[in-house]
């Protein structure tokens, strides 16, 4: 058969798994599969939508048959391109697979653990863990535009909560191509499900097995020892990042190498007590000297300690707003709809060349002018008085250590506190989310004036006293407006920067990141390689292991697209 023959049969093939209406084929229609968040794009020749795992496995060995590469797609809310194809230069044709119709969670051991199929959200965990008192890994962020449970999985995702560490299990069911290309299901939940992929598959979804069939092995469900890293404030490595081999195993990490259909994950005690402290200081030393003290001295760790600098704090106070509002007035349910919402009128703008790019970011961009300030009084005071802002949140005991500490702290230090009330602590932590998508609605109000939009996600050794950054002058004279924010117990900072029209961004990164290796950190923190960033031999090799005919997500982490990992 020639190439051609081979791709309308496998696209007829698709279509009988999946049905008609699930096989996107229409250019206009693939866009939203085949473009990343905030980087990354290229084609596919198909997108497929199967509605059970059975469906995927058969849409995996019809892909296998006709020889194309294969790309797993949950939320596509990936930051650094990793969930779509990136450019051209593929050797074969790609399908992407979206999971997000198969979205169901099952509870088990009394809900201290759950068993997420693909599709299945943070969102929905949250709202399914809740009647339990507890909570999944990560509760804001990601999770608040729809971000799925095995995504973060495959990205080893962080996110804010300092207990927490990488989202990573060892229990996990998957499908993988050996060296021969021969696809086999893999079973490692640690539940027994049949012995066919089929019997397996089905019986999964459809929670055909008995509470006394799910054993425990001596398998991490989560990284149940991240607490003592992060604590270890002199080791002169950081405490998490993407390239860390000990975080790599099977589903964790793999961005797509193999096929995940479920993963098995412990869930956490939502903290009863919870206090938030909003901090304010000059001088990021101050910081460093609190984060120190917390991290080594405190009975309880933090949940959270999120760090926004000024410039962030405004630029989110004026981008961030619409975002802010709909979560406060509406609540987060309602982003995913309104993301819907903003796709569906980008596609019919887009349609119309008199109306701008991005008309949706403009609108909101416009609309949010008429709301007057929505930041708490006492939030916009430190705003004027201090350039670095850092909202800790604590629970449980921590609280009294919290209060009895800082208290005594800023009788003898630069800087203040303030105790926030419970409309004040929600807003605070509501606005460093708001953070995150500023950025990308700054450059799409001003991209007529200025260059390109860099982003770096770089975890910092726990042991960096000097963890806040000053460029050189040579870069700052090329950088129109930085944008700095992060974990900062967790040492995770996210520094986003919209450069001057002119200046060359690659070799502005490159710079930037030749002084984080000088300094012992390492990138990404995070948001995985993608596109992005280079994978380190740890995670290349955990790549090529996994998948030695490189059919799923060829070149991610900036290796070969090519068959067999052909250069
Ligand atoms: C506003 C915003 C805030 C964010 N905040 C954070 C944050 O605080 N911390 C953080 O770490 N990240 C954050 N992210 C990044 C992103 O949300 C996470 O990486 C997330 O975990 C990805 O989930 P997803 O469902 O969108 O997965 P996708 O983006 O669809 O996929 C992620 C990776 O997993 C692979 N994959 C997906 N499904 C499967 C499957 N079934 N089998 C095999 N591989 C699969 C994909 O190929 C890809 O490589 C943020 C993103 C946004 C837009």
């Amino acid at each position: 058969m020639t190439d051609n023959a081979v791709q309308t049969s496998l696209i007829q093939n698709l279509t009988s798994i999946v049905g008609d209406n699930y096989t996107i084929t229409e250019q206009s229609k693939k866009q939203h599969y085949c473009k990343g968040f905030r980087f990354g794009s290229g084609d596919a020749l198909a997108v497929v939508r199967p509605s059970s795992l059975l469906e995927i496995w058969q849409v995996l060995k019809a892909c296998v048959a006709a020889d194309v590469a294969v790309i797993m797609q949950a939320a596509n809310t990936g930051l650094t391109g990793g969930s779509t194809p990136d450019g051209k230069d593929y050797d074969r044709s790609i399908v992407i697979i979206s999971t997000m119709r198969i979205s169901d969670i099952q509870l088990i051991d009394n809900a201290q653990q759950i068993i997420g199929l693909a599709g299945s959200t943070l969102f929905g965990l949250e709202d399914t863990l809740k009647p339990y008192g507890r909570e999944p890994h990560s509760v804001i962020g990601s999770s608040c535009i729809g971000a799925s449970i095995v995504g973060g999985i495959c990205n080893n995702s962080g996110g804010a909560l300092v207990q927490r560490g990488p989202a990573y299990t060892e229990l996990s069911l998957f499908a993988q191509i050996d060296t021969d290309g021969k696809l086999s299901l893999v079973n490692n939940l640690g539940i027994k499900l049949g012995d066919t992929p089929e019997e397996i598959l089905t019986n999964l979804q459809n929670k055909n097995y008995q509470e006394g069939e799910v054993e425990f092995p001596n398998k991490r469900a989560s990284d149940n020892e991240y607490h003592e890293r992060v604590r270890d404030i002199d080791a002169d490595t950081p405490s998490r990042f993407n390239n860390d081999g000990r975080r790599l195993y099977e589903s964790a990490g793999c961005a797509g190498k193999l096929a995940v259909f479920a993963v098995r994950l412990d869930t956490y005690e939502i903290p009863k007590k919870q206090q938030v402290f909003y901090v304010g200081t000059n001088d990021p030393a101050v910081l460093t000297k609190i984060r120190r003290h917390v991290l080594s001295n405190f009975k309880s760790l933090p949940v959270s300690g999120e760090y926004l600098h000024r410039d962030c704090y405004d630029t989110a106070k004026k981008y961030g707003k619409d975002s802010f509002l709909v979560i406060d007035k509406l609540g987060s349910k309602y982003i995913p709809k309104l993301f819907s919402i903003k796709r569906a009128v980008d596609g019919i703008a887009s349609k119309f060349k008199f109306l701008p790019s991005k008309f949706s970011d403009r609108a909101m961009q416009y609309l949010s002018y008429l709301w007057p300030n929505h930041l708490p009084k006492r939030m916009e005071e430190f705003r004027d008085k201090y350039e670095h802002h850092w909202i800790l949140e604590m629970s449980g005991e921590g609280v009294d250590e919290a209060q009895a500490f800082l208290s005594e702290f800023f009788e003898t230090n630069e800087g203040g506190y303030f105790e926030c009330t419970q409309d004040e602590g929600e807003k605070a932590i509501l606005h460093r989310f708001a953070a995150g998508g500023a950025i990308g609605r700054y450059h799409a109000m001003h991209s007529d004036k200025v260059g390109s939009m860099m982003t770096i996600d770089v975890a910092f050794p726990r042991n960096e006293l000097d963890w806040f950054e000053k460029l050189p002058p040579e870069i700052e004279e090329q950088v129109e407006l930085k944008l700095y924010y992060g974990h900062l117990f967790c040492h995770v900072m996210h520094q986003n920067y919209i450069l001057k029209k002119g200046a060359d961004a690659k070799a502005i990164k490159n710079k930037i990141l030749e002084t984080f290796d000088a300094r012992g950190a390492e990138y990404p923190a995070e948001h995985n390689v993608g596109h992005e960033y280079f994978a380190k031999d740890d995670l290349k090799n955990f790549y090529k292991t996994l998948d030695p005919t490189n059919t799923f997500n060829p070149g991610i982490g900036k290796t070969s697209k090519c068959k067999h990992w052909a250069e």
